[in-house]
């Protein structure tokens, strides 16, 4: 009986999240904490858990209490902790002002 080790080969994708800079914290609209910050989200390649070719990127929002996360989008932000909402009222004409455009 010839003997041989077998060796599994384990290979997937990984996804590794690091936070943009400083930042205010934002209002997660899941749990309400003041922990959403927007993050560089990158897909590696990885062998034997090894992150080898990294692959697509893109910026999420995501909130390191309840782990909510959605892609950053044009004309929609989480709001800043300690933003104010003006009563249910004034919810609707909430508009994020762009100072870099
Ligand atoms: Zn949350």
């Amino acid at each position: 009986m010839d003997f041989f080790f077998c060796i599994p080969i384990m290979f997937g994708c990984t996804t590794k999240i690091k936070p943009d800079g400083d930042q205010p914290a934002r209002v997660c609209p899941r749990c309400h904490n003041a922990s959403v910050i927007s993050a560089n989200s990158r897909n590696w390649f990885e062998l034997c858990f090894v992150p080898l070719v990294p692959m697509s990127s893109k910026h999420i929002w995501m909130c390191s209490i309840c782990q909510w996360n959605v892609p950053l989008q044009q004309g929609w932000e989480p709001p800043v902790a300690g933003f104010q909402q003006q009563g249910p009222q004034g919810v609707h004409g909430y508009q994020p002002t762009y100072l870099n455009q």
